[in-house]
């Protein structure tokens, strides 16, 4: 199943590049004569991502580049190659935690530098980007600092069983994901309104329920303005032990009269209907537009190989995903209407119950502007939350704060009494008939009974 998809995907890709590419040469044919000459640097964006620095430069075509670091001060130097600045630099904000200041200035021969002042060493990561749906050509340029363990080497390989026996229960971790980010706006709103920002609205909305909750702890995947790859997301999420990853994002689609929202838990044999593979290649396609795409190998077999044991995680998802359904159908329309399954990268977790929410319709105007209202996004995380505690009350995992709190169940079977449960469970009989409602030692055989605690 993941095979199939990502051949789909690359399938896609390859489409594109293909057309690009007969583009690209015909522009290079109509431009031959000019194509000695500069190459326009349009624009450079600055994200800072906790553990990097990602400086992106629109070019007007593909460019050659090189680095190198200067040391007393500290200054990395990205030299490229017939290039012209055209836009203006960004301010660097006083709080960026690698750069101080960003200088360019034009070299003998038409070459292009930009100088970066850092604040300490750092290790930098560059590759360009082709023209995608949304960018025209881009060099990145990744600045880690050096000092810091990565991020990759620090990812232990993958387990995929956890410890559960621990002397005190413990608070369940809700891992929440707000889709897109930085380079990668997501889709976006004829007035503009862009999904990456209104998603993590709503997951920081989220974060704040599950805190108050008792017995569960929010871990916010993305916390700014920043993009992360699919497969990142997952691993923050699995570095934090996460009993459950919820992936929040607007949907869009070319007529703007669709409306509703929907909620996707990964499909077994990949995208279970047209639209819904159509949509994870939209959803997984962020990988393409932030980075270079499914880079770690290891990652891949990792993930075919746990493929065979992710049954039981895809039931504890549907479960989620189904009580998470229910809450959003009481909050509005719903675009389908059962739960939907795709095979969504950012959700194939092998032992975390993954779940995505498609909130609303940003290209939808009316839903475009319920989602740009504070007010509409608390309430859709009012509805995820209550969705999230459905689920546990029926299925929290042993060890945790919930199943010590959840109250204990008896179905009687032919030939008990109510003295013989109460010795069953140490507990008094008066309680247990008080529990139950029960005022005599009347009680029929498949009748639930509620065990109170001792
Ligand atoms: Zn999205």
């Amino acid at each position: 199943m993941l095979f199939f998809n990502i051949v789909g995907i690359v399938e896609r890709t390859n489409g594109h590049t293909i057309m690009y590419r007969i583009a690209a040469l015909l522009l290079l044919f109509l431009s031959w004569p000019l194509s000695a000459q500069t190459i326009k640097i349009d624009n450079l964006r600055l994200w800072a991502a906790p553990d990097h620095i990602r400086l992106v430069f629109d070019t007007s075509a593909s460019v050659e580049h090189s680095l190198f670091s200067l040391k007393t001060p500290d200054r990395l130097v990205i030299d490229i190659k017939k290039s012209k600045l055209s836009g203006k630099m960004p301010q660097v904000g006083s709080g960026n935690p690698l750069v101080s200041r960003i200088r360019s200035a034009n070299r003998k021969g038409g070459d292009l530098r930009v100088v970066l002042d850092l604040k300490r060493p750092v290790k930098p990561k560059s590759f360009v980007l082709r023209p995608n749906r949304k960018y025209g050509n881009r060099l990145v340029v990744d600045l880690y600092d050096a000092k810091a363990k990565s991020i990759g080497k620090a990812a232990r390989p993958v387990k995929v069983s956890r410890v559960v026996q621990r002397s005190a229960p413990r608070e369940l971790v809700i891992a929440i994901d707000a889709g897109h980010g930085g380079e990668d706006p997501g889709a976006r709103g004829k007035a503009g309104t862009r999904e990456k920002t209104v998603v993590l609205a709503i997951a920081r909305k989220l974060a704040a329920l599950v805190q108050k909750e008792i017995g569960m702890r929010p871990v916010l995947i993305r916390k700014g303005d920043y993009y992360l790859g699919l497969r990142k997301r997952m691993k923050l999420a699995r570095r934090q032990k996460a009993d459950m990853f919820i992936s929040i994002h607007a949907d869009a689609f070319r007529d703007r009269r669709v409306r509703g929202s929907s909620v996707y838990t990964l499909s077994q044999r990949g995208a279970s209907s047209e639209a819904a593979r159509w949509l994870a290649v939209q959803e997984n396609s962020a990988d393409l537009i932030g980075g270079v795409k499914l880079e770690d190998k290891d990652d891949i077999l990792a993930s075919v190989l746990l493929d065979l044991s992710q049954s039981a995680t895809l039931q504890a998802s549907h479960n989620l995903a189904s009580s998470v359904f229910r809450q959003l159908k009481k909050l509005g329309k719903t675009h389908k209407h059962k739960v939907q399954q795709a095979g969504f990268v950012v959700l194939k977790s092998p032992d975390v119950p993954s779940i995505l929410v498609e909130t609303a319709f940003i290209s939808n105007p009316s839903e475009e502007r319920k989602l740009r209202s504070s007010k509409y996004q608390q309430k859709m995380a009012r509805a995820i939350m209550k969705g999230i505690r459905g689920h546990f009350r029926s299925n929290a995992p042993p060890g945790t704060i919930l199943a010590e709190r959840a109250p204990r169940k008896h179905v009687i079977s032919s030939g008990e009494t109510l003295g013989r449960i109460a010795r069953q469970y140490q507990v008094k009989v008066r309680d247990l008939r008080s529990a139950n409602g029960l005022s005599g030692d009347q009680i029929r055989i498949g009748q639930v009974l509620r065990i109170p605690k001792t």
